[in-house]
């Protein structure tokens, strides 16, 4: 495999609202949509669209819920032998209530199969042989744990949701990529020098050999532990949805590192896709091609 993702697979169910609800109160929802989501799976999908031997590790319930994941990962181009059912554990959701206007959210996230997903389920071919294994947070820490210690080509890893990360864990991540709230939470940082050289001091001690600081509209800083630190701006684009983007970048990231591509080179091709990918809705609504992201950097 070029790269293996670990994580989470969940449905999101979008609603519509004037208004988002407060404690207690009902408001009338002006349609619900439902859409393939997961960081992990959302990781997976943005790398299948960008290359090719891509992998998804992960769990899903016996439902139709399950099925939506698998066919919509399967069109991105994803194989997904390595993604087991469990009976009787429904699919992961998160249920998004989105105001009209603002575009602000709410968000409830019930894990489902996602919690099921154990070690042995980390430690598989798939996982083993991979150039690039890219892990979150969305399923238990003892999995990531196993699929960091199984892998033999380079571990990425977003650490989010944010959570204390233990150091076994750390010494196994070749390459860390927090946003900046993330990297705030990891350091035990308050937020204060926004500067690239600032964030590049906090995420020197985080004792991780690459960090990757995604920092929104500004692009993202790629920081060596011991070295320079590099700021690379997105490409300009007209901006619609940024749901995601993180999402997008590291699957990016993933592909550009299997393909041998330096640092630099890898971090200037993800923040040209993850770019790209605010242009249409939702997390996987303008997933780029590798043609589109040449497009832009040529
Ligand atoms: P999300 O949680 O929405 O996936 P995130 O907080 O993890 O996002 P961000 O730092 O917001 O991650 O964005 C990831 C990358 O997406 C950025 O490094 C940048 O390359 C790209 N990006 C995000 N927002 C914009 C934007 N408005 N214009 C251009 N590129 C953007």
């Amino acid at each position: 495999m070029s790269v293996t993702v670990v994580g989470s697979l969940n449905e999101d169910v979008l609603v519509r609202v004037r208004r988002l609800p407060g404690r207690g109160e009902t408001v009338v929802g002006l349609d619900a949509a439902l859409a393939p989501g997961g960081k992990g799976a959302n990781q997976a999908a943005a790398a299948g669209r960008l290359g090719t031997g891509v992998a998804m590790v992960g769990r899903v319930g016996a439902d139709p819920a399950g099925d939506r994941q698998l066919a919509a990962l399967t069109a991105a181009g994803v194989d997904v032998a390595a993604v087991r059912r469990t009976p009787g554990t429904p699919t992961g959701s998160a249920t998004i209530p989105v105001e009209e206007g603002t575009g602000e959210n709410l968000i409830v996230v019930v894990p489902g199969a996602n919690a099921e997903l154990t070690p042995g389920d980390a430690d598989v071919e798939p996982v083993r042989s991979a150039r690039v294994v890219l892990l979150q947070l969305e399923v238990p820490l003892a999995t990531v744990l196993a699929a960091a210690r199984s892998a033999t080509g380079t571990v990425v890893l977003t650490p989010a949701p944010p959570q204390p990360l233990p150091a076994d864990l750390l010494d196994r991540v070749d390459v860390l990529v927090p946003n900046e709230h993330e990297l705030l939470q990891l350091s035990g940082a308050a937020p204060g020098d926004s500067s690239p050289a600032g964030l590049a001091a906090l995420a020197r001690t985080l004792g991780v050999g690459t960090v990757v600081v995604t920092l929104g509209a500004r692009g993202a800083l790629l920081v060596h532990r011991a070295g320079g630190a590099l700021l690379q701006a997105p490409p300009p684009v007209d901006a619609v949805d940024t749901t995601g983007a993180g999402d997008c970048f590291c699957g990016a990231l993933a592909v550009a590192l299997a393909a041998g591509a330096a640092p630099d080179a890898a971090v200037g091709a993800a923040v040209t896709a993850a770019a790209l990918s605010t242009t249409g809705p939702g997390a996987r609504g303008a997933l780029p091609g590798a043609a589109e992201v040449a497009a832009l950097r040529s």
